[in-house]
């Protein structure tokens, strides 16, 4: 989630995009996006049960790993 990450080079601090909560360590910044911003991981896959933070993280997942079940269950529709 470093693209909710901004970095003030004057006074080498990061802010949280969000929220504007600043630290001098970028990796609590991140620790804090992680903690307060992202959503619990609400989505799930239909054919393997992993979950993912969004919908569109899903839909790229089912595209890459299950595009053989998708097509098979394609098939199986058209023949009902
Ligand atoms: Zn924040
Ligand atoms: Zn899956």
């Amino acid at each position: 989630m470093r693209a909710s990450v901004i970095t003030d080079k004057e006074t080498r601090s990061h802010y949280c995009k969000i929220c504007n909560q600043s630290s001098r360590q970028i990796s609590n910044i991140i620790t804090h996006i992680e903690n307060a911003h992202i959503q619990i991981e609400a989505y799930e896959c239909e054919y393997c049960g992993l979950k993912f933070k969004s919908n569109n993280h899903r839909n790229m997942h089912i595209y890459r790993k299950h595009s053989e079940e998708r097509q098979k269950k394609a098939l199986f529709a058209n023949f009902q």
